[in-house]
Formats: C-alpha cells, sequence, structure tokens
C-alpha cells in the first residue's frame, strides 16, 4: 500500500480498475501514482490501493484514491467491497490482446451491477508502445466508447503516453458531474 504525504484535499474520489489479468492495471496504477514501469508485477503481491493529489482548474483539491484488483480477477471473483462507493472506473484492455476487447462487455456488466449508474468510466487501450504487436485498432476501442458512453484513450504504461491524461479526464469528469448534481 502506498500514498503520498497527506494532503489537504477537497474530495476523495474512489477510483478503481477493472479488466483482465495481464492488461497492466498495476503498471497504470505505479506510473501514475510512483512513476515507475515494473516488466514483472505479479511476482508481487499487489498493492490494494494508492492515492494521488489533483489541483483542479477552480483550486479545489481531489484525492484520487485508486484501487487494484491486486490479482482477483485471475480466479473471476472480484468482491463486492472492491466497487463500493467508487465514483469512476478505468476499464483497461490491452491492444495485442483481442480477447481482452472482447472481455469489456462483461466487465462493463459486472461494473454496472455493483456501483450506480451514474459512475464515469473511462475505457483504456493499454500497451499502445506495442505496435508492431496490435490486435486491436484504436477505431475499435473508440467505437465501443461511443456505444457503451464511455471516454476512451489509448495508454502506454511503459512509455506514459496518457497515462496522467486517462486519470485526470476521469477525475475532471467526476468532479464536473458532481458539481452538475448539487445545483
Ligand atoms: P495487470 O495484471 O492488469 O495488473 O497487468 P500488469 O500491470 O501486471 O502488467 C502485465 C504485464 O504487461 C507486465 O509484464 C507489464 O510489464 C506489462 N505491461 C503493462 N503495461 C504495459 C505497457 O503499457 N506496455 C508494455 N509494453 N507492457 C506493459
Amino acid at each position: 500500500m502506498t500514498s503520498e504525504k497527506e494532503e489537504e484535499h477537497d474530495y476523495l474520489f474512489k477510483i478503481v480498475l477493472v479488466g483482465d489479468s495481464g492488461v497492466g492495471k498495476s503498471n497504470l496504477l505505479w506510473r501514475f501514482t510512483r512513476n515507475e514501469f515494473h516488466l514483472d508485477s505479479k511476482s508481487t503481491i499487489g498493492v490494494e490501493f494508492a492515492t494521488k493529489t489533483i489541483h483542479l482548474e477552480d483550486g479545489k483539491v481531489v484525492k484520487a484514491q485508486i484501487w487494484d484488483t491486486a490479482g482477483q480477477e485471475r480466479y473471476k471473483a472480484i468482491t463486492a467491497a472492491y466497487y463500493r462507493g467508487a465514483f469512476g472506473a478505468l476499464l483497461v484492455y490491452d491492444i495485442t490482446q483481442r480477447a481482452s476487447l472482447e472481455n469489456i462487455p462483461r466487465w462493463l456488466r459486472e461494473l454496472r451491477e455493483h456501483v450506480d449508474n451514474q459512475m464515469v468510466v473511462m475505457l483504456v487501450g493499454n500497451k499502445c508502445d506495442l505496435r508492431h504487436l496490435r490486435q486491436v485498432e484504436i477505431e475499435q476501442g473508440k467505437k465501443l466508447a461511443e456505444e457503451e458512453g464511455l471516454l476512451f484513450l489509448e495508454t502506454s504504461a511503459l512509455d506514459s503516453t496518457n497515462v496522467e491524461e486517462a486519470f485526470t479526464q476521469l477525475i475532471r469528469e467526476i468532479y464536473r458531474l458532481m458539481k452538475k448534481k448539487a445545483l
């Protein structure tokens, strides 16, 4: 478990990482919160969650508490507690594994069963650095995201492409909807 030095914040947003084993969930979390990448991440037991503080344009401070499955998905048993109270999710597939995209509808169903419909979901096609191994075109990810009303980005936890953007866009959208609801 990691956390940065305690910092004052206005909001705490729980965000969950969801998707098949091996798509890069832990590495997206490490890249965003610690700027680290691990080649062999599953030799150790994963963290439960890590936090990062984000400063919004209007001066408000959000503490994002980002949860990793720590390998639970390998046993097809993500607990209800994992999803409870989540404001948003990164739904991750691997652009070099077509099956990981084909499983996205199942993960989305599971998310929607456990969490309020208002939750903000970003579909993420990870490992976009592996262009030569690509099995999923960017248009396929975009199309699925449009059909399901999700945000969408391709990322690379290895070379940092769009990692910061994926998390911060998700957090900004959660904040935008929250403010809208409060009006
Ligand atoms: P998880 O099971 O979804 O948490 O996936 P991991 O974060 O453990 O990553 C699985 C494997 O993919 C590891 O060997 C990582 O080093 C590798 N990996 C993760 N993200 C990327 C990426 O963006 N690019 C490349 N080339 N490899 C990645």
